[in-house]
């Protein structure tokens, strides 16, 4: 049976996460209410402003049921979901989920290039990753695996069940990144 994936559909970009999850060959479905969450076999938390995404988790009483969620299913941040997902979040300082063993600096590329595309190496093959505003994961704790850096920069990684992208695989062609985070479900 096909796995259901579900998109947090607060805010940000959950429509491309909708259809990569679907050309991956997964069901999606948007995610804003705890019992839509339970029905899920993973869950994705889409790029976007990380602040806002942290107020309506919290307006929505969706902050404690992603936390029992998380505790047994797999989640994937992608840019501002990575922020949510950190262990310690700077530039400016903010509440995290702490899922993942890492440090996030928001907006580290600065304002002069915000913004970019670059191709870059991983086990599974090139991948197209897109930065928009993206954080900079400052940190790596020993339990956290590292999949692809741009630079010296991690930008993909994973800790067990969950995963983090500082770019967006859900704005290029291709689906490695999402196939990554379907075949641990
Ligand atoms: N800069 C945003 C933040 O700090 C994240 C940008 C994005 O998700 N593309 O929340």
């Amino acid at each position: 049976m096909s796995k259901t994936i579900g998109v947090l559909a607060l805010q940000g970009d959950f429509e491309a996460h909708r259809k990569a999850i679907e050309d991956s060959g997964a069901r999606a479905v948007e995610v804003r209410t705890a019992a839509e969450m339970h029905a899920c076999d993973g869950l994705i938390l889409p790029g976007g402003e990380s602040t806002t995404m942290l107020k309506l988790l919290d307006m929505e009483q969706l902050t404690q049921p992603l936390r029992d969620f998380a505790a047994t299913r797999a989640v994937f941040g992608t840019c501002a979901g990575a922020i949510l997902l950190a262990h310690h979040v700077t530039h400016p300082a903010q509440t995290s989920l702490q899922l993942l063993d890492i440090d996030v600096e928001r907006n580290g590329y600065g304002r002069q290039i915000d913004s970019r595309i670059a191709n870059i190496d991983t086990a599974e093959g090139v991948v197209e990753a897109i930065f928009i505003r993206a954080p900079i994961i400052r940190r790596v704790g020993p339990e956290a695996r590292v999949l692809a850096t741009f630079g010296k920069d991690p930008v993909w990684v994973e800790q067990g069940r969950h995963m983090v992208t500082t770019f967006h695989p859900e704005l290029s062609a291709g689906s490695i990144v999402h196939r990554r985070f379907l075949s641990r479900i």
